[in-house]
């Protein structure tokens, strides 16, 4: 999906509440109290009404969104951005863009998404020729804890040490001067410790 698709199929909320009730319906719902999978969507609560005990679930229950006050549109402007580009976002600049005044929140829905995003790429197993190597990176902080001091170098709070993996195989085509010889496939990233 491009930006132009993503802005025409999520123009507003709404458009993003019945994209993931579809989705939820997809996946088929289930009461939690009596197993039943008939529901009545409420729309104006945005929450699925079991036909059988009459009990309610949230369009947010039991997904990455749960106990979150954010709009709909901020989850999925904001999994549009980490998953359309190979640049990454910082926190701070997906604040900017959603317009959001409060730094905390969106941070905290960010750390989420990373998640189970991370989750997502854990259930791939690399496969072939695999390399390994570590590196330092920076990593952020939640604003309250950034008043209290860092120590320097390596053992910095801003760095964390991560193992990255990643499949190696060899390019079908004809090696170049100063060209990598190899491709790279899926690559894995793990953060070893905090230091
Ligand atoms: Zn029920």
């Amino acid at each position: 999906m491009n930006l132009l698709n993503f802005m025409s199929n999520f123009a507003d909320e709404e458009s993003c509440v019945t994209y993931l009730k579809e989705q939820r319906e997809r996946r088929g719902v289930v009461c939690k109290h009596c197993g039943c999978t008939e529901h009545r969507w409420d729309a104006h609560k945005r929450c699925f009404e079991c036909r059988n005990c009459h009990s309610r679930q949230s369009l947010r229950s039991g997904t990455v969104m749960q106990n979150s006050k954010l709009p709909y549109r901020y989850w999925i402007a904001t999994m549009f951005l980490l998953m359309s580009t190979k640049k990454s976002f910082s926190t701070e600049e997906i604040r900017r863009q959603l317009g959001h005044k409060r730094y905390q929140p969106v941070w905290e829905m960010v750390c989420k998404l990373r998640d189970v995003m991370g989750k997502r790429d854990a259930q791939y197993s690399l496969d072939g020729q695999v390399e390994l190597d570590d590196g330092f990176f920076t990593t952020e902080r939640p604003e309250e804890e950034k008043d209290t001091p860092l120590k320097r170098g390596r053992g910095s709070h801003k760095k964390s040490k991560v193992v990255v993996m990643v499949e190696s195989a060899p390019s079908q085509r004809h090696p170049r001067k100063g060209k990598p010889s190899k491709v790279v496939g899926h690559l894995k990233m793990h953060r070893s410790f905090r230091t």
